[in-house]
């Protein structure tokens, strides 16, 4: 089955077409910069063996869209002969609330139900939906799926999903914490206990999702019992840009000393805080640990804070499943960095971690092992692979639906 993935940012769309019966990705690119200066396509077919790149105005998610599937179909970039060709649609969908707990067919009513989470999303769910209105304009007879972040986490109980605020504010708007990169723990998960011929439901596995944006799942059984993310995507761990954890009392406090209003205290927590807001250097992991390197130490004290709040969480973790037998490594550092991967590893002999240095050097770019092979904890790198799970999930819904 032919299925399109679709990332659908704000000024962003990530797409990838599958083969599912592969499985294998037969293109994929970027639309940029939508509605700016300067938007353009990057495409990319053959495993990145050819890389085009198309310039030209693009207004909004509609036009991306249109111009994307024209190059599916065209005769010198193309790899589809007609939209025939295209069984279903699959979106990435940021925030489901609590309405979904898996991926969904999409339907009007479904639509009604996404805007009506616009509110928990106000950044993220408009261009999803955007991307949805636009293919039901352009291939109004292909069935679209909706993956979404927050799904896997619906089975935390209340007492972990709970802020302690007036149960009421829980009642009327929805304040909880969700958990994101759903999509990415579940995958994990699955990939690393068929690696290691676990059952999923005997196992209390740790998955630490380690990229711009992080978190951190506690998933007990095949289930996801904890995750650091709440109600939105700041809280828990130091990443790139967001600030993870924080007092409450801070930003009451700030507005009024800095007298800043709710979109730059929003901006703070969001954009200026994390590795870039401590270094001061940059967000991005390999320069920040390249500045440590070189004796930068607001750098030294970004990462030494980035690899705390991971222990702690592990510490936590643990607790809450009574133990743990895997601890699974993803996203763009947790992938690639091994200096983070054996920094966050150090000192958890008491927990039943043997961490296997050498093989933490080794391991890239496939699911590999990190400790010994009679650590009681087992500790695995797996790369992610969200838009897989958003194309395989797509393809189970639709043949069902062709079915009945
Ligand atoms: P993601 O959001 O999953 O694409 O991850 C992006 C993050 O991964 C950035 O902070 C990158 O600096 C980091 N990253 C990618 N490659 C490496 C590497 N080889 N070593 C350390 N960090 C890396």
């Amino acid at each position: 089955m032919k299925v399109i993935v679709l990332n659908c940012g704000s000024s962003s769309i990530k797409y990838q077409l599958f083969d599912t019966d592969g499985p294998k990705v037969i293109a994929k690119g970027l639309v940029e910069k939508i509605g700016m200066n300067g938007s353009r396509i990057r495409h990319e077919k053959q495993n990145g063996k050819e890389d085009v790149v198309f310039e030209g105005e693009i207004l909004d998610h509609q036009s991306g869209i249109e111009y994307m599937l024209g190059i599916l179909i065209s005769k010198k970039h193309g790899c589809i002969k007609s939209f025939n060709e295209i069984d279903a649609i699959g979106h990435r969908v940021v925030h489901g609330g609590e309405k979904f707990n898996s991926s969904v067919l999409i339907t009007s009513e479904v639509i009604a139900m996404l805007e009506e989470c616009i509110s928990l999303a106000p950044l993220h769910n408009p261009p999803n939906l955007s991307g949805i209105y636009a293919m039901k304009n352009l291939l109004p007879h292909v069935p679209q799926v909706g993956a979404f972040d927050t799904a896997f986490h619906q089975t935390m109980p209340d007492y972990a999903y709970l802020y302690a605020l007036p149960y009421s504010l829980y009642k009327q708007h929805g304040i909880r914490r969700y958990g994101f990169h759903g999509t990415s723990h579940k995958f994990v998960m699955q990939q690393a206990c068929s690696f290691l011929g676990l059952a999923p439901e005997q196992s209390r596995i740790i998955t630490c999702h380690m990229g711009n944006g992080g978190s951190i799942t506690a998933i007990l059984n095949g289930q996801s019992v904890d995750t650091s993310m709440g109600m939105t995507p700041v809280e828990g761990l130091v990443m790139g840009t967001r600030c993870g954890d924080l007092d409450p009392g801070i930003l009451p406090y700030l507005m009024q000393r800095e007298e800043l209003n709710i979109n730059t205290a929003n901006t703070l927590i969001n954009k200026h805080s994390g590795l870039i807001g401590i270094s001061g250097v940059s967000s991005d992991m390999r320069e920040v640990t390249a500045a440590a390197k070189n004796g930068n130490e607001r750098a030294s004290l970004a990462l030494n804070m980035f690899y705390y709040r991971i222990r702690k969480y592990i510490g936590a973790y643990t607790a809450v499943m009574g133990g743990v037998d895997v601890i699974v490594f993803t996203g763009g550092i947790g992938e690639n960095s091994t200096l983070a991967r054996a920094e966050i590893m150090k000192d958890f002999e008491f927990l039943g971690v043997d961490f296997d240095p050498a093989k933490n050097e080794q391991a890239r770019g496939e699911t590999a092992l990190i400790s010994t092979p009679s650590s009681r904890v087992k500790v695995l790198v797996v790369p992610t692979n969200e838009e897989l799970v958003i194309a395989r999930d797509t393809a189970a819904i639709v043949r069902q639906l062709n079915k009945s």
